[in-house]
């Protein structure tokens, strides 16, 4: 791979990633594809394709879709604008084109600490390049499904879509000649009908046996306030699901993001499901913090669940409080010993970058670099794309 010139002056990553050091290479696990595709590029795609009256001016197509802290708030407001990102990445060639652009995205600009206003690049001092991309995406809410929300048929043939989604994340190694490993994990969806997610488990069945190095893992996503799963008949059907979905596959799955789930209704689905990793568990330390109850936290310690935590996400959702509430998070899962990741979760709707994050954390001494050096090592360790050192892991599992 072509040497990059970068020195990252003034940064405080710079002290733990230093220039020609190893880690110059990281993994992120943990971006939705919905999230992923810069605003100006989803701009020109709505352009190319013909779609109109998203918004009235690109630079209220900018403020729409910016996640920030005007419109947000909580995990239902967060989500509002991915229906419209997910129409503008409808049908096959859409979603092939985000799956490039997401990939590109991170390899060229996940290093970096600024980003011009529609999500451009805009550091000439790039830290690191993500080297090994987990993509998220639920490829039923790419048929064109939610233009007729609680139906079944798409515009768009779901066959191909995830076929093509699989192609794009292999040519893209083959254009970066192996620069950077990508794999896909497909979300199920809260707020889509039984129906729609059964049939989308068959999909992961099937298209795995044709592509096992591209699909890597199952999800659930979208607001817990369409289906929280804390009832039993519920989380025996998301159980079977993930069963449907097949073996040998990665699990994880969002949970406990908001008051929406229990403390009792997280450990149940972490129990139902059995994931290797979970996504924004806050609920596990509200509970001890509020109510002296580690059960939360004593199962995901147990279980060796490594928790996928975004940073930024995190606080526009009102899931953590504060920075300094981030801080505490932290402590309370290193006390008890629980393995912790950072990622970007929707980094160029949030105008954010891995290296932006992780230099927040430091600044704001919520991170300590020890922190941050442990937590990108669990990256490497727990991504579910097959490489040479996780391999063995996999086959011990
Ligand atoms: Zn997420």
């Amino acid at each position: 791979m072509p040497k990059r010139i970068s020195t990252g002056k003034g940064s405080p990553l710079r002290e733990i990633i230093p220039e020609g050091s190893s880690r110059r290479e990281l993994t992120e696990l943990h971006v939705h594809l919905g999230g992923s595709v810069p605003i100006y590029r989803l701009w020109e795609m709505g352009i190319e394709r013909g779609i109109r009256g998203v918004a009235g001016s690109y630079e209220d197509f900018i403020t729409l879709l910016h996640r920030s802290t005007t419109n947000t708030g909580d995990l239902d407001k967060y989500l509002e604008v991915f229906d419209i990102v997910e129409l503008i990445q409808a049908g096959p060639r859409a979603v092939a084109e985000a799956i490039m652009i997401a990939v590109n995205g991170a390899y060229r600009t996940g290093g970096m600490r600024r980003l011009g206003p529609g999500g451009e690049g805009g550091d000439p001092d790039p830290i690191f390049a993500i080297n090994q991309l987990e993509i998220r995406f639920n490829p039923m809410k790419r048929t064109g499904l939610l233009l007729s929300k609680g139906g079944v048929q798409g515009l768009f043939d779901v066959d191909r879509i995830i076929r093509a989604a699989c192609e794009a994340a292999t040519n893209s190694e083959i254009a970066y000649k192996n620069g950077i490993s990508t794999g896909l994990i497909i979300c199920f969806g809260r707020d889509l009908s039984w129906e729609v997610n059964e049939t989308l488990a068959d999909k992961v069945c099937l298209w795995k046996k044709s592509y096992p190095n591209k699909i890597i893992g199952v999800d659930i996503a979208g607001p817990e306030s369409a289906l929280a799963l804390d009832d039993e008949a519920n989380l025996e059907r998301m159980a079977a699901l993930y069963q449907r979905a097949g073996d040998g596959i990665g699990k994880t799955v969002h949970v406990g993001e908001t008051e929406h789930v229990s403390i009792d209704t997280f450990i149940k689905t972490v129990k139902a499901l059995s994931p290797h990793r979970v996504a924004h568990p806050v609920v596990a330390a509200r509970a001890y913090w509020d109510d002296k109850d580690a059960r939360g936290l004593e199962l995901l310690a147990q279980e060796g669940i490594v928790c996928e935590l975004c940073v930024h996400s995190n606080l526009l959702t009102g899931a953590i409080r504060s920075i300094d509430e981030y801080g505490k998070f932290l402590r309370t899962l290193d006390q008890f010993e629980i393995a912790y990741t950072f990622s970007t979760d929707s980094p160029a709707l949030q105008l954010t970058t891995l290296a932006g994050e992780l230099e927040m954390l430091l600044a704001s001494s919520a991170a300590t670099p020890e922190q941050i050096v442990a937590a990108l090592e669990n990256a490497d360790q727990a991504t579910f794309i097959a490489t040479q050192h996780n391999k063995k892991t996999a086959e011990e599992k």
